[in-house]
């Protein structure tokens, strides 16, 4: 198969770059150095791959489609570049962590951009930075500032454990075949904490249940989580809405909340996660 005959698969979000301005504006906006650790997620034909092997010393790309997979090493023959056939949200990104922080970059598939992003956070530790191109609603929700519509769940933590920013719009038109809707480049930079959360799990649990209903009351919405006693002995107006409270009273509550009662002195059953937890070793960054 080339690249000519290979038929875009809807199941694996495929949409393929074709607008070389913009690729060189993203490779620029990413502005790779030669011995960065690299990681693509799903390269698909290689539109980003060709240009970041012109700089890199070597590349890591994680795509799921087994044909793309024989093309890119048909294509790429000779290239530093290893191709790790897998999906990237069952991926242990661990192999891919040396001595130095990973660059991970991904114009991705929208269905799995959420789930993703959660899976990566867990490797935040050693992640130096994340540039993703995604559907333009989603960046719009991972940089969402509290008051506002879109500020929600996935604000909330990304922007806890990343300074999240918002790039530069991409058309439909940019891609073939075109998606019906606009695209985003978003930079998520994980950072030094200011407040830290005692208990990630905690933290993504308490997040979660306060956004559940987001037209609701926190206190409507912590009824999941905690008794009516509990509640009266937090130091929070629970009268809010859920997109009302900024992240630094998010990670304020669950510092209460873990000193108070701990996570299993709450209703609901302890939900295993463990974001920022998978990567234990120590890199430089
Ligand atoms: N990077 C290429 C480009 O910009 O033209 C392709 C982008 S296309 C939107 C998404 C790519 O991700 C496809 O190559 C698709 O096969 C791959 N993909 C989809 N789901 C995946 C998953 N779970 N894990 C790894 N790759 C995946």
């Amino acid at each position: 198969m080339t690249q000519d005959t290979h038929r875009a698969r809807k199941r694996f979000g495929q949409n393929f770059l074709q607008d070389q301005g913009l690729i060189n504006r993203l490779v620029h906006l990413i502005n790779p150095q030669p011995e960065d650790a690299v990681v693509e997620i799903g390269p698909g034909q290689g539109a980003l791959t060709e240009p970041l092997l012109q700089t890199l010393t070597s590349l890591d790309a994680v795509e799921i489609d087994r044909d793309l997979v024989a093309l890119l090493r048909e294509k790429f023959q000779g290239k530093p570049l290893t191709i790790h056939e897998s999906d990237a949200l069952q991926y242990d990104f661990n192999q891919l962590i040396d001595n130095q922080p990973i660059r991970v970059i991904g114009n991705l598939p929208y269905n799995i951009s959420t789930p993703l992003i959660f899976h990566l956070l867990d490797y935040q530790t050693a992640i130096k930075d994340m540039h993703f191109m995604l559907q333009l609603e989603v960046v719009e929700r991972l940089a969402a500032k509290p008051g506002t519509k879109a500020y929600g769940r996935i604000s909330v933590i990304s922007q806890y454990y990343c300074d999240v920013a918002q790039c530069f719009l991409v058309p439909p038109t940019a891609f073939h075949p075109q998606p019906k809707v606009m695209s985003a480049i978003v930079k998520l930079t994980p950072r030094p904490f200011s407040i830290r959360v005692q208990n990630d799990d905690l933290f993504i649990r308490l997040v979660k249940a306060c956004f559940a209903q987001r037209r609701k009351t926190l206190k409507n919405n912590l009824k999941s989580i905690l008794t009516s006693e509990q509640m009266q002995q937090l130091d929070c107006d629970l009268s809010l809405r859920p997109e009302a409270l900024p992240v630094e009273m998010y990670v304020k509550l669950t510092n209460t909340i873990d000193a108070l009662w701990g996570a299993d002195g709450l209703l609901d059953s302890p939900k295993k996660k463990t974001i920022g937890k998978k990567h234990k070793k120590d890199v430089q960054k």
